[in-house]
């Protein structure tokens, strides 16, 4: 039986969530839900989402009939008829969610807004698949974390252990949050070291990393400068380290020279070219000519599409709470060839 998915905030994250769900073969989507009518209920419609209120008061449920959709009921109708549910609220308002979903029984995936402490366990497909098989609730770490869980946890297994400084040049807002700055400046992040390094240590405690962020005028995309100090006798060379992060799953390795891909604007319109809906990137972005290994000291940079990598990282984590998939490399496989046909691009 096909596990039945409650998507919980239908918002930039939601919605791309929605449709990865809906094309795999083992998934349905029971329901979206929105806090009020609103532009955002018009794609939920013509998708086919059954569409619920994201509180269950009667004057909110109403409300969506005057703005003329058909809402099915509040949260708690919804998750009665759900397996799972993805919670994709605003960061830092999971917490206040867990309890409802804890009452109804229901299991819990949610986004790197939220802190690791809210579930205690969180998930990344290359990292730990293992370590959420059948638990109840986790969440799936950031952007960012999960960049840097795709190409540092292949380079720790070859290697035995990993060093990691890393600068993060990140977006300084999402494309929908213009209200938000800088504007014509550069923000270095004031909390050092940024939360990103410590965050990928949720999922690979192995790994040694700390990491500084920088805030910079762009809405699309995120680079990241690493420099990883790689134990004595690793055997790889700049080539060979190309070729282990190309042969990962979701992790692209292009030469920027030769693609004349050089910037994030040049990735995002490649994602558009081959056709990807919203013109996301769900791989991470490697430049092969950034790559280079330096006695022990590697270093290289990569891109993220922060509003699309951690989309098919949710579908495994569903397959890892259910228990309906254990190895991590068949449900990537799986979520990513059900994505690519749906969208055409496979
Ligand atoms: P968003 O603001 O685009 O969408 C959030 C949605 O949740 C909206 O539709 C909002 O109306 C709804 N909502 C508001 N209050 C709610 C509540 N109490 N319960 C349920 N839904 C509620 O936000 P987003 O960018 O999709 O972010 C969602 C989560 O994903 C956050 O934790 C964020 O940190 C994380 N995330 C975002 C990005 C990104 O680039 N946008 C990337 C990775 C992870």
């Amino acid at each position: 039986m096909a596990t039945r998915v409650a998507i919980n905030g239908y918002g930039t994250i939601g919605k791309r969530v929605a449709d990865a769900v809906a094309a795999q073969s083992d998934m349905e989507i029971a329901g979206v839900t929105k806090t009020a009518p609103s532009f955002g209920c018009e794609l939920a419609v013509r998708r086919g989402f059954p569409l619920y209120c994201t509180f269950d008061d009667t004057a909110r449920i109403s409300a969506f009939d005057t703005g003329g959709y058909e809402c099915a009921g509040g949260l708690s109708k919804l998750l009665a008829a759900a397996d799972v549910v993805v919670d994709c609220s605003p960061g830092k308002t999971g917490g206040e969610n867990l309890a409802k979903y804890r009452q109804a029984g229901v299991k819990a995936i949610f986004q790197g807004g939220e802190p690791h402490n809210v579930t205690d366990l969180s998930y990344s497909s290359s990292a730990n698949h293992d370590a959420n098989l059948g638990a109840d609730a986790t969440r799936v770490v950031s952007c960012n974390t999960t960049g840097l869980s795709r190409t540092l946890v292949p380079l720790w297994q070859h290697c035995g252990s990993l060093a990691v400084e890393c600068t993060m040049v990140r977006r300084a807002a999402d494309p929908g949050d213009s209200g938000k700055g800088p504007i014509n400046a550069i923000k270095p992040v004031l909390k050092v070291p940024s939360h990103h390094g410590p965050d990928l240590m949720t999922v690979c405690p192995e790994i040694s990393i700390n990491s500084l962020a920088v805030a910079v005028p762009t809405t699309i995309m995120h680079v990241h400068a690493i420099v990883a100090t790689l134990p004595s006798g690793h055997g790889l060379t700049t080539e060979s380290v190309v070729e282990l992060l190309r042969t990962q799953p979701r992790v692209i390795v292009m030469h920027g020279g030769e693609s004349r891909i050089t910037t994030t604007a040049e990735v995002m319109e490649m994602a558009r070219d081959i056709g990807r809906r919203w013109g996301d990137l769900h791989e991470i972005f490697v430049w092969e000519d950034g790559v280079s290994l330096q006695d022990d000291t590697l270093y290289y940079f990569q891109a993220i599409h922060q509003e699309s990598d951690v989309v098919p990282e949710n579908v495994d984590a569903i397959r890892a709470l259910t228990g309906s998939e254990t190895d991590w490399r068949a449900s990537v496989a799986k979520t990513d060839a059900a994505i690519a046909a749906a969208q055409g691009t496979g």
